[in-house]
């Protein structure tokens, strides 16, 4: 079961985070940190992100790794390297875990 996330919806206008249900507030924490580090190494094909596939969730015990990649512009699709856990993000640009360097005009 894919999970699609689109992280303007945890955010408000401001792009600061909203007030959270604690399930919620796992699923935004596991999301933005995979957002860091695709944008941080976004000329990777495929980026190993430090999270197991268990901080998901409360209650999962799943071990793998999360693997990451940016498969269109806007759009990164991650995926647990053990089990079937995978999902996409959206609407993650330009939000304060956007690490891709900004040229300055
Ligand atoms: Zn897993």
């Amino acid at each position: 079961m894919a999970l699609k996330a689109d992280l303007s919806h945890f955010l408000d206008e401001e792009g600061n985070e909203l007030e959270l249900t604690e399930q919620a507030k796992a699923v935004f924490k596991f999301l933005t940190k995979i957002v860091s580090s695709v944008s941080e190494n976004i000329e990777q094909p495929l980026i190993d992100v430090d999270l197991k596939c268990n901080t998901r969730a409360e209650g999962l015990s799943c071990e793998g790794d999360i693997e990451a990649m940016c498969i269109a512009i806007g759009i990164i699709e991650w995926h647990c390297d053990t089990c079937e856990a995978s999902g996409s993000i959206s609407n993650w640009q330009e939000s304060m875990w956007d690490k891709q360097e900004r040229t300055i005009h």
